[in-house]
């Protein structure tokens, strides 16, 4: 019995939405999953073509309306999200930070002039975008930011660095997050802005498959209308990180799926003390475990998918989901990668790449204490941040 199977999944989705998993799943498996462990190897990605792979079959801002994006709902949303991170974690970062991050900020606090500029080719994966909030000492309190942005006549002048930026070298276009005399505010950046630049940081070890790169700004000289005019306060990148964080709910459901169904397989066919590993009680105890686990996030993702799609679903309630369904994934993940004994630790099989690449995703778009942190002020009424 597939996993999916014991709890009756696909009874909670439409027929379009089975129909969008189907086609992101048709994608994956023509486009990412025969290259994806050699891209991991090599730390090297076509992002590019990969972009107007992913482009056409309209998942890159795919919640969104308008502007050449399809405005499908938050569950098919995030089952896209799965799909893409069964195949690989990065790619599904590719994904989330053009969709969620940069062209969520544009359709939500960009000017029409902004929207009609980036988001049809951004939709099309003609156009990449990033998003440049963390600084080098500034990740989980983004409030401490020390990039500033100053007036000069009518331009902006922008200052600083920003660390850990996904598709950073890639991107035609950051959204850049800034202190001005007025709180913090969004920029629109394009690359080749004189005194902008990206370098990539080397020597990851996991989301290996995804560009991560340092944002430097020195003296960076900007039109008056590079501002987004609906954001200000640190409410305006908070509000596209919830967006984000929603896909990674499901997204790391994908992860651990791929892991158990690898292990599945595994275990049928591997021969210890002349019978198959799946017929060992210790085996099949773990492999409950994971299937129980991966059920109960995955009802949790549908369930927030359709608060979500219903417009009540609340930040908590994500946070909840962000850090329920990442660190059960890791987990998964880890299991399967002793039940694959040696073989566990080769790029023969995807588990210890999905392994490491959680890793990330436990870290990025709050971590797992953040998370944590959240959930305990909303039981509690009392913040523990500080
Ligand atoms: C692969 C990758 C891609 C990324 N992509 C992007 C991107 O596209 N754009 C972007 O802006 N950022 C990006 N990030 C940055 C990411 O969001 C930050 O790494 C994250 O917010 C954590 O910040 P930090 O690494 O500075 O850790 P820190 O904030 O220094 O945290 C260190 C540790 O302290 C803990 N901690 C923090 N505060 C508290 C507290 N109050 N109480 C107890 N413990 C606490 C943390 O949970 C963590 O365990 C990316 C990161 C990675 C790894």
């Amino acid at each position: 019995m597939h996993p999916s199977t014991l709890f009756a999944l696909d009874g909670l989705l439409t027929d379009e939405e089975r129909a969008i998993r189907q086609a992101v799943r048709q994608v994956c498996d023509r486009e990412i999953r025969p290259h994806v462990a050699g891209w991991f190897e090599s730390g090297e990605l076509p992002a590019r073509d990969l972009a107007r792979a992913l482009g056409s079959v309209g998942v890159l801002g795919m919640h969104l309306d308008g502007y050449g994006c399809a405005g499908l709902g938050a569950v098919a949303y995030g089952l896209a999200c799965l799909e893409l991170e069964a195949a690989d974690s990065g790619l599904r970062s590719l994904v989330s930070v053009q969709g969620s991050l940069a062209m969520y900020a544009i359709w939500k606090y960009g000017s029409e002039e902004q929207k009609q500029e980036w988001l049809p080719p951004m939709a099309a994966g003609e156009r990449i975008g990033c998003f440049g909030l963390t600084e080098p000492d500034f990740g989980s309190d983004p409030a401490g930011m020390r990039t500033t942005a100053k007036r000069d006549g009518s331009d902006w002048v922008l200052n600083g660095t920003k660390m850990w930026i996904t598709n950073g070298s890639v991107a035609d276009v950051a959204v850049l997050w800034a202190r001005t005399e007025d709180g913090i505010r969004g920029f629109l950046v394009p690359a080749g802005t004189p005194g902008f630049s990206a370098h990539d940081l080397k020597r990851k070890v996991s989301l290996r498959a995804s560009v991560t790169s340092e944002l430097v700004c020195d003296d960076v000289r900007l039109p008056a209308d590079a501002l987004l005019p609906g954001a200000r306060g640190l409410s305006g990148p908070l509000g596209c990180l919830n967006e984000a964080r929603f896909g990674i709910v499901f997204g790391a459901m994908g992860a651990a799926l791929d892991c158990l169904e690898t292990t599945l397989a595994y275990a049928a066919d591997r021969e210890i003390f002349a019978r198959p590993l799946a017929s060992y009680q210790l085996t099949q105890e773990k492999l409950a475990d994971m299937a129980l686990e991966l059920g109960k996030g995955m009802l949790l993702a549908i369930h927030l998918g359709r608060l979500k799609e219903a417009g009540t679903l609340t930040p908590e309630q994500v946070s909840a989901g962000k850090l329920n369904n990442v660190r059960e994934a890791l987990d998964i993940a880890r299991k399967c990668r002793t039940l694959l004994g040696a073989s566990g630790i080769t790029l023969e099989y995807p588990v210890i790449r999905h392994a490491v690449n959680l890793e990330s995703v436990l870290t990025y778009e709050g971590t797992s204490e953040i998370h944590t942190l959240v959930v305990g002020r909303a039981l509690t009424g009392v913040g523990a941040f500080h």
